[in-house]
């Protein structure tokens, strides 16, 4: 997946499946691009403004995040211009090798291992539960983070603190619970539930304090479902690739790579989506250009 180009004479660091990272200046340059992933696989047609849309989201929550933890945001603007609006100059970290996850609500993974064991990654949960039930506090349910083109698979939170102290994990099951609290419940008032998140943390400077990396309660970082379609016991609308999954699951493609081209109208509505979800967070109209910042 990697592709060692670089970019306006920056180094290419790497790819995942969405974004683009170059060095700058001893700085990371994160471009979010427009890319869609679906069942792990990268879609070979871009969604329109998708990369401008999540960095411009991801900036705004930043700011809303700031007073509970430090991010590493040095600059929306002073990046190669060519990424003008998708790209966010970042303060290079050391990253934890956790990936923080909240839920406030029963689904996927964590509805698995309920189903089979009644816990989610070791946490004990009430009986009855059903797929989308709201948890009665939102729990952390931190996994692995897995090389690329492996899947991260849970870790109970003693396995965090074998991994980077107690204190540590302490740090960030906080952290994490919070930052979803907060996120969960600006957008709650805007009929955007938010059934889970991950959050990246690493460690800057000499004192290794803790600082939140990569993007932020964003579509891809997390389930948005809108409110008014919400109904446990059964499998939820999610806010962004609904379209693009129901289109998969009705096309006859096998969900393995590579895939087929998105038909015009599904990219439409599938844009149409990041949008409404940007303008109900933000009660902002996107602009549609204008690059962030
Ligand atoms: P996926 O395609 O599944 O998302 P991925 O998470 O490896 O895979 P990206 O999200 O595109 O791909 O990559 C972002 C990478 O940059 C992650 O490995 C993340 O940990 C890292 N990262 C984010 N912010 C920083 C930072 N400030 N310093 C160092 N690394 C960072
Ligand atoms: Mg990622």
């Amino acid at each position: 997946m990697s592709k060692s180009v670089p970019a306006f004479g920056l180094p290419h660091v790497y790819s995942g499946k969405v974004r683009d990272i170059y060095e700058d200046r001893g700085d990371l340059i994160l471009v979010a691009s427009d890319r869609i992933s679906v069942f792990d696989t990268v879609l070979p047609t871009p969604i329109p403004d998708k990369g401008r849309i999540l960095t411009a989201l991801s900036l705004w929550w930043f700011e809303r995040l700031a007073d509970l933890v430090p991010n590493h945001v040095i600059s929306a603007t002073d990046v190669p211009s060519a990424f003008a609006g998708r790209a966010i100059r970042c303060r290079r970290l050391e990253m934890v090798p956790v990936e923080c996850v909240a839920r406030g609500y029963l689904t996927g993974s964590g509805l698995a291992e309920y189903e089979k064991s009644g816990t989610v990654c070791g946490v004990s949960l009430p009986a009855g539960l059903v797929n989308g039930s709201q948890l009665p506090e939102p729990i952390f349910t931190p996994t692995t983070k897995a090389p690329v083109g492996e899947h991260d698979t849970a870790m109970t939170y003693d396995e965090v603190v074998a991994k980077v102290g107690a204190d540590t994990a302490e740090d960030l099951r906080r952290l994490t619970v919070e930052v979803y609290r907060r996120g969960a419940a600006l957008a709650a008032e805007r009929g955007i539930i938010i059934a889970d998140t991950k959050i990246e943390l690493g460690f800057a400077g000499p004192d290794r304090n803790l600082v939140l990396a990569d993007e932020v309660l964003t579509p891809d970082s997390s389930r948005f479902w809108p409110a008014e379609t919400w109904q446990p016991g059964r499998a939820q609308f999610a806010f962004d690739k609904q379209y693009v999954r129901d289109w998969a699951a009705s096309s006859g493609w096998n969900k393995e790579p590579p895939a087929p081209e998105i038909p015009p109208q599904v990219v439409e509505a599938t844009r149409d989506r990041y949008v409404e979800a940007y303008e109900r967070l933000t009660g902002e109209t996107w602009s549609g250009g204008s690059p962030a910042g």
